[in-house]
């Protein structure tokens, strides 16, 4: 039960250990070992010392190592599922497809680190570049801190740990203090490749101690952080000129036109809406419907909503389990209800069975309730009326955030206008805006961040192009 941290290739204890309670049964189920600022140190010099063994690596062999880590994810599909919905508590369903992504992701970042390409600079293109040519060279950047939140716990480190091995570089990761079981069976995992001692560590603890020491140590090069707005704003405070890479929150939203199959859309809006407890940086939050279909999508919303199954998140017919504390769990009940008193229409849930709070469903719901303008990060939908698609993305836009937006339509321009101006880093047409693969750009505008991942983008955020000019005249 007790664990260990993974430091310089070698298992770690510490002084002082947490107990992690699994958020559904409320059992303990692992002790887990807490860092001090002294472990984020060694671990960083750890990191610092491997650098020379990454650099000796070809990018075939940087290669190999990701496609071995998708590998055993591949032959322990079940194993780190289990643990993910023990310690999040994500629903096995999802869980099994999160580790079916994190394959996906190891093996997208491995044929990645074969296509670090660079380009030539037609120098003679100036007056003064005759008989000069050059090149560019994508080199690592160094040590990448690497902090993470709790609700894709392998899926989201792989968008960082992938891409950095990749592109060459060692880390240090961060877990969230409720997801560190799946960060030290990622460690398992890699420790049983070929990749440099040293090169890749866990180090874990609460984000104050261990994450601020990681932002303010001056050996990390970048700081790569997915998680909540107020933390992120805090790290890019701290982290002087360090580069930094923040996937933040949203409050994502969704129109539906008038000539769609309500059935086939509200499907998606469900699953959209209430998949891992609402608790996706994606989650589909505001559903503005055009008035002439409004009645009939509530009605079928709240049909497909009432058959979804509440219970314990290793039962695999399991839709929807508890949150992943209690204190989100009242906080979320406390919005539902300031939103009733502010004119909401409560259609279904707002209640707490067998300690797992239900998907809810409101409408009519005012701008300015927090449900509707803040990140609700619960299994919460709103549902509005609007009378034109330019109302709906004047609502969507209307908002802090802006990481994806959707739109179902069957009318092209329609589709046009909307990917034009909706005020977000992606734009969904004919599906909902938690829809993500693992390859394409993602990151968000306004306070849903900076930077972008997907393997590609990620990779150019975490290396360093350098320039090389050969002059060809020679005399020496
Ligand atoms: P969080 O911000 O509470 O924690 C994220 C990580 O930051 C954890 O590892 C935490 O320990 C650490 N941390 C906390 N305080 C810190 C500090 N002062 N310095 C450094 N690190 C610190 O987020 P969470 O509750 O784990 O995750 C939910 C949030 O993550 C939501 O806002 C969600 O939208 C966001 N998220 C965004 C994306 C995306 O790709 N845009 C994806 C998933 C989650």
């Amino acid at each position: 039960m007790e664990q260990k941290m993974y430091i310089n290739g070698e298992w770690v204890s510490t002084a002082e250990y947490a107990e992690l309670k699994s958020p559904y049964t409320k059992e303990v189920i692992a002790k887990i070992p807490q860092a001090t600022r002294e472990h984020v140190s060694a671990a960083v010099e750890a990191a610092q010392r491997a650098q020379q063994a990454m650099n000796n690596l070809t990018a075939l062999e940087r290669a190999n190592i990701l496609y071995a880590i998708a590998k055993a994810f591949a032959s322990k599909r079940l194993e780190a599922a289990t643990i993910i919905s023990r310690e999040s508590p994500k629903p096995l369903k999802y869980a099994l497809s999160e580790i079916d992504r994190t394959i996906e992701t190891y093996r997208f970042a491995g044929d990645e680190a074969k296509r670090l390409i660079g380009e030539m600079i037609p120098m003679d293109a100036a007056k003064t570049g005759e008989n000069r040519f050059a090149y560019t060279l994508e080199q690592p950047l160094g040590i990448i801190a690497a902090i993470t939140p709790f609700n894709f716990p392998q899926n989201l480190v792989a968008h960082k740990v992938g891409p950095a091995i990749a592109a060459g570089n060692t880390i240090v990761l961060k877990p969230a203090s409720q997801t560190p079981l799946s960060a030290l069976f990622l460690a398992e995992i890699i420790d049983c490749t070929d990749l440099p001692k040293g090169a890749f560590n866990v180090v874990l603890g609460s984000g104050g101690i261990v994450g601020d020491a990681l932002v303010e140590s001056d050996k990390v090069k970048m700081i790569t952080f997915t998680g909540s707005p107020a933390v992120g704003i805090q790290i890019k405070e701290k982290s002087g000129l360090k580069r930094l890479a923040l996937e933040l929150g949203a409050n994502s939203g969704l129109i539906v036109d008038r000539n769609i199959n309500i059935e086939h859309v509200v499907r998606k809006c469900v699953t959209g809406a209430f998949s891992n407890q609402g608790q996706v940086c994606i989650s589909l939050q505001r559903i503005y419907v055009m008035e002439e279909v409004f009645a009939a999508f509530v009605e079928e919303m709240i049909a497909q909503t009432q058959s979804l199954k509440i219970g314990s998140p290793l039962d695999e017919t399991t839709d929807v389990s508890a949150m992943i504390h209690d204190k989100e769990q009242q906080r979320a009940i406390q919005w539902i209800t300031e939103a009733i008193a502010e004119g909401a229409n409560l259609l279904y849930g707002g209640e707490v069975e067998d300690g797992v709070l239900l998907p809810t469903i409101l409408a009519n719901v005012d701008r300015k309730s927090k449900v509707s303008c803040q990140e609700v990060f619960a299994p919460i939908v709103s549902i509005n009326k609007i009378s034109s698609i330019e109302e709906g993305i004047e609502a969507i836009n209307d908002s802090d955030y802006g990481l994806q937006a959707g739109i179902f339509t069957k009318d092209i321009q329609t589709a046009f206008t909307a990917s034009k101006n909706l005020s977000v880093g992606g734009v969904i047409i004919n599906d909902i805006p938690t829809y993500r693969v693992d390859q394409m750009p993602y990151g968000g505008v306004k306070q849903s961040g900076t930077g972008k991942e997907g393997l590609k983008y990620a990779l150019q955020e975490m290396t360093e192009t350098k320039l090389v000019i050969w002059n060809q005249e020679g005399g020496l």
